[in-house]
């Protein structure tokens, strides 16, 4: 796991490229990854309870990509040599993920705020690890429902719709079953179904980030840098105002992503005590 091997060393970061050339100072990573099913008993298949669980689910895989890297990376439980003792221990493949957590600044991931980042952190505590250093989130699922009505935000969905490309096949349960039974071709098909989600993912999210209300900021400081992609080559579009203050427009020429600057004037509102003399001297003035 060479490409594991870098530490978190804010004066050595490596250097992410967003959708044009221009490095950002943030160190940003898709992520996915793939678990198994929990085993447990039930009384019916149809609208029934887990009575009881039999064993817990872990992690099966994850793949991740850092902006601007050409390669995609994934690493599945076949891949240490723990594996032929116990196809069960994600000990090394959750300590793994825990560095890549460590070492990025912002994490994107389609879902990841709800499914990816709190099963990665169940492992992690179950484990007994800590928590990595902090990092911000992008979750392309939530900007689909926030500012879209696609038919189905799915990734493999969203992907066609958008024309950027597919998840790729599976049989379903049958792949989780054979990589479970420790299969090599199965574990194959897997992480390439694994890779080719980090891959779409980059895809859908270059297309959406222009258009998310919200994004954590990528140019840690510059303030006239885009916040989401850290571009500078940014152009006033006019203002926005609010009751008391007007703030400079611009749109990112990169990414297509608008922001506001610094506000550029500020009305401050008068005391009640002002307008009551300002409204006599005009009284008496009458
Ligand atoms: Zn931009």
């Amino acid at each position: 796991m060479s490409q594991l091997s870098v530490g978190k060393e804010n004066s050595q970061r490596i250097l992410s490229t967003p959708s044009g050339d221009r490095p950002t100072a943030s160190k940003i990573v898709f992520l996915d990854i793939e678990t198994c099913p929990s085993l447990g008993y039930v009384w019916a298949k149809w609208n029934t309870n887990v009575i009881d669980f039999e064993k817990n689910w872990h992690l099966l895989s994850f793949s991740y990509k850092w902006m601007g890297e050409k390669e995609a990376h994934v690493i599945g439980l076949i891949d240490y040599p723990t594996y032929e003792q116990d196809k069960e221990d994600d000990k090394a493949l959750v300590a793994d993920l825990w560095k890549i957590l460590d070492k990025a600044d912002i994490v994107i991931a389609h879902n990841g705020d709800d499914f990816d980042l709190p099963k990665t952190n169940t492992r992690l505590i179950t484990h007994g690890m800590k928590p990595p250093s902090p990092y911000k989130t992008v979750d392309t699922l939530k900007i689909a429902r926030r500012v879209f009505k696609f038919d189905s935000n799915k990734l493999d969905e969203l992907g066609r719709y958008l024309g950027v490309g597919r998840k790729l096949p599976t049989t379903g349960f049958h792949l989780w079953r054979s990589c479970m039974m420790g299969d090599p071709n199965a574990w194959n098909t897997m992480k390439e179904y694994n890779k080719q989600d980090v891959l779409l993912l980059e895809q859908v999210y270059f297309l959406m980030r222009p258009w998310a209300k919200s994004h954590p900021q990528v140019n840690q400081g510059e303030l006239l840098a885009c916040p989401k992609c850290g571009s500078l080559k940014v152009q006033r579009r006019g203002y926005s105002f609010t009751a008391f203050r007007k703030k400079q427009r611009y749109q990112c020429q990169e990414c297509h992503g608008w922001f506001e600057g610094q506000a550029v004037s500020v009305t401050i509102p008068k005391k009640k005590e002002e307008r009551k003399c300002q409204k006599k001297s005009l009284n008496k003035g009458m």
